[in-house]
Order: C-alpha cells, then structure tokens, then sequence
C-alpha cells in the first residue's frame, strides 16, 4: 500500500458487493425493451462503469462525456464546461448517468439539466459515492452505492491529481 494512504474505506470485495446490489436494483427497474444509454461521466466513473454494467441485465448502449468546472479546481463551481459531449443521438432514450462522486451537486445539476433539454425519455443518476453534507442544490440521485464523510478519496477510478485511479479499492490519502 502507498505511503500517501490514509485509511481504506471501502476494500475490493465491499465495492464489489455493492456493485452487484446497484446492478440488480438497476436490472430490476426498467424494461427490457426500454432503449438505455448508459453515460459515464470521465474520467472518474470508468472502473465503476465497466464494473456495473456487467451486473445490469439488459440490453444497453454506452456513452461517455467529459466535464470541467470553472473557478478553482477543488471546488464546483457550478459552471461546468463540457469537454467532451456524447457520440450517441439520445432522443427518446432512457438515459442513466453513471457517476462516481456527488459532493456539492452542481456538477450534475448542470449535466442533468443539459440532456433534459434533448428530448429524453426519463433520466435517472447512479453515483457510487455520495457526500450528501456537501450538497449545495437539489439534486434527485435514484441510486447511491455509499454515503460517505466530508473526506478527500480516492481509488477505483478516483484521482489526486491523476494518481490513484489503479487502487482496487476506495482510501483517504493523507493531508
Ligand atoms: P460536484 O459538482 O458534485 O461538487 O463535484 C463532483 C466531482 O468532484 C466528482 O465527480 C469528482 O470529480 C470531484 N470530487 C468530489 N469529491 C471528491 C473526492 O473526495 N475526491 C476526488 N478525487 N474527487 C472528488
């Protein structure tokens, strides 16, 4: 384990559990006949993505964007700039953002909003972690993997400064 790791919050095996529940929920709640793009929001919710969707039994298409916030970079600010837009033409589709982390909300807050303007069927959010002290809007978040503290992580797709993805597990890096 690296120096720089603080503490392992969630190990392999309990984001691995955690995992197959979302899949089934998610499996459980829609049609097999319901047109389903999966978006994944880069680059963090990639492990968690490729993980999940192997647990949801239905038929789907996958998409991804790609966002940055204005203003400083620890902090949402809420304008987000989109750096990389969907491949897909989702009208009519039944969209479900994959995320990994919602701490203020205003991150997708503004992605919701934006694919709500394109026609959609329904939009539903899956986030693996949720910060629900930190939440600075409304934001209706139909499946939560775990809530967590007011803490930096980072792992299993989560970056400090585009270190840690690799970890197979979710940890507190030191101060
Ligand atoms: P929001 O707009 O909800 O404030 O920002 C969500 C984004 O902030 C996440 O997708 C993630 O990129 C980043 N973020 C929030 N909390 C953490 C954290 O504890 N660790 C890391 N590495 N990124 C975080």
């Amino acid at each position: 384990m690296s120096k720089e790791i603080d503490k392992v919050l969630f190990s392999q095996e309990m984001i691995a559990d955690k995992v197959e529940e979302l899949g089934k929920k998610i499996t459980n709640d829609y049609n097999s006949d319901d047109e389903i793009v999966v978006i994944g929001v880069l680059k963090g919710a990639n492990m968690f993505l490729s993980d999940l969707i192997r647990k949801v039994d239905l038929p789907l298409y996958i998409d991804f964007m790609a966002v940055s916030s204005y203003g400083n970079s620890t902090e949402s600010s809420g304008v987000v700039r989109i750096l990389k837009d969907l491949d897909l033409e989702i009208e009519g589709k039944h969209i479900l953002i994959i995320e990994d982390i919602v701490d203020t909300g205003l991150t997708l807050k503004y992605l919701t909003e934006n694919l709500k303007s394109r026609k959609i069927a329904s939009l539903k959010i899956c986030t693996l972690l949720d910060k629900p002290s930190r939440r600075k809007c409304d934001l209706h978040i139909d499946y939560v993997g775990f809530q967590i503290p007011d803490a930096f992580i980072v792992g299993y797709g989560i970056d400090y400064a585009e270190k840690y993805r690799n970890l197979p597990y979710i940890a507190m890096i030191k101060e």
